[in-house]
């Protein structure tokens, strides 16, 4: 059965969702499809997020893409959308050698205005008693950084989109693509079905290899899986280290990343622990697992050696997913690939990115120079291109 549509997105995770909120928006009544294989919104990587955000980027263009999407969600959260957006701060515990190689990067990050603040041990002490400083020397407690919840901002996007008049499959997956006669993408396969469309958009996440592989095209896109694991913190000093008081409105501990990049996400009544290792092969596992002794041998020693009170426990939950890198220059790209609008390499920092990379989408799809982010200052749409790309590395990839 073949029907046609103006756009039709592959992928309802957040880039997707948010891609099909913007193109709604700016192109109403556009007869809009988005089709997912799992049975609901964001149930992809976008679910296996610890979605935290931050503004410390060593990149002027992630500065731009995280500033402008946060400002957007904040917004929504204060027009009574609440998505558990909470600024409990960024804060870097670093040795001294570590201090004196940031040094740079800090000095650019102040006079682009981000916001931060530099604590002595002491100060760490005092505010959290839990802390063995051993061979820490400084913190640094970005300010407008925090945590909130993927799973009301997916829903956000996904109920906009339904109610501006799109329609999404889900458990439908892309098994193909159709071309025109100069060979560009103009549709999609579902098993023996296709579909037309005049746009054809790729968000597949960490699966946006394979599936464009399904039209024999590569992209320069790597997925490395990665692991989370959830400590309770009820009482005692756990509970008192998760209600660490001073650093924000929240009293919640700030999201703390160790010397050995191994970090502690506030959650309720918990924290949920990570790394992503630089050692982990590239690689899709399919379903990914958490592995316990990965916990046991690389994430509670590093956490335990700074804060005892994590010795000898056991996480009660773990769950794992994939970053879906772009190691070139580790920042997402949106580019047109034989006639398919591809966004992807979100590299661990998607949800905090994505209503500005939906609203790259909508630009590229309108053959845009440029567009207004959500902080409302213009971003130069090629600079996310592969052509034409205009992107620093990234140095602070957690
Ligand atoms: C452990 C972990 C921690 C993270 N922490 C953070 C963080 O703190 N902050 C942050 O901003 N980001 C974080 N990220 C990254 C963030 O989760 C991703 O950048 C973001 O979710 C990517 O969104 P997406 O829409 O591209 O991918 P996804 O949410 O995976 O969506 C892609 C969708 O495409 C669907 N799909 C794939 N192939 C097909 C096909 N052939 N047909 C139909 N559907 C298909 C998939 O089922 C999936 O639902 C983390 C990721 C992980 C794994």
């Amino acid at each position: 059965m073949t029907e046609g549509h103006q756009a039709i997105i592959v992928g309802a995770g957040i880039l997707g969702l948010a891609s099909a909120y913007h193109l709604l928006q700016n192109h109403p009544g556009l007869d809009l499809l988005v089709v997912e294989r799992l049975a609901g919104p964001g149930l992809g990587d976008t679910a296996k997020s610890a979605a935290a955000f931050r503004d410390m980027f060593s990149s002027p263009v992630n500065r731009h893409l995280s500033q402008a999407a946060i400002a957007f969600y904040e917004r929504l959260q204060q027009e009574s959308h609440p998505l558990g957006l909470k600024k409990i701060g960024y804060l870097w515990l670093a040795t001294a050698e570590q201090m004196a190689g940031w040094g740079r990067a800090l000095e650019d990050l102040a006079r682009a205005g981000v916001k931060f603040q530099t604590l002595e041990t002491r100060d760490l002490i005092f505010r959290l008693p839990e802390l063995r400083p051993l061979d820490l020397s400084r913190g640094i407690l970005g300010v407008n950084c925090g945590i909130l919840d993927p799973a009301r901002l997916t829903r956000f996007y996904e109920q906009e989109v339904l109610r501006l008049g799109g329609r999404i499959r889900y458990h439908s997956e892309v098994t193909g693509f159709t071309r025109d006669a100069e060979a560009r993408i103009n549709g999609i396969r579902l098993g023996i079905e296709e579909i037309l469309g005049d746009a054809v958009i790729i968000a597949a996440g960490a699966w946006t290899g394979l599936t464009l592989g399904l039209a024999g095209l590569e992209v320069p896109l790597v997925p490395r899986k990665r692991q989370l694991f959830s400590i309770p913190a009820k009482e005692g000093p756990l509970a008192r280290l998760l209600a660490a008081p001073g650093f924000n409105d929240h009293n919640l501990l700030p999201f703390t990343i160790l010397p050995g990049e191994a970090y502690l996400r506030p959650a309720l009544a918990s924290f949920i622990l990570g790394f992503a290792n630089p050692d982990q092969a590239p690689g899709l596992e399919e379903p990914p697992r958490a592995e316990a002794d990965f916990y046991k041998n690389r994430i509670r020693p590093q956490v335990a050696q700074y804060f005892p009170v994590f010795q000898g426990l056991a996480p009660t939950r773990s769950w794992a997913g994939h970053y879906d890198e772009h190691l070139p220059d580790r920042t997402p790209f949106v580019e047109r690939l034989a006639g398919a609008l591809v966004i992807g390499g979100s590299s661990g920092s998607g949800v905090m990115k994505a209503d500005s990379l939906g609203r790259i989408v909508v630009a590229r799809f309108a053959g845009l120079e440029s567009v207004e982010l959500g902080d409302g200052v213009q971003f130069r749409v090629a600079d996310l291109g592969l052509q034409h790309r205009a992107v620093p590395r990234e140095e602070f990839v957690i």
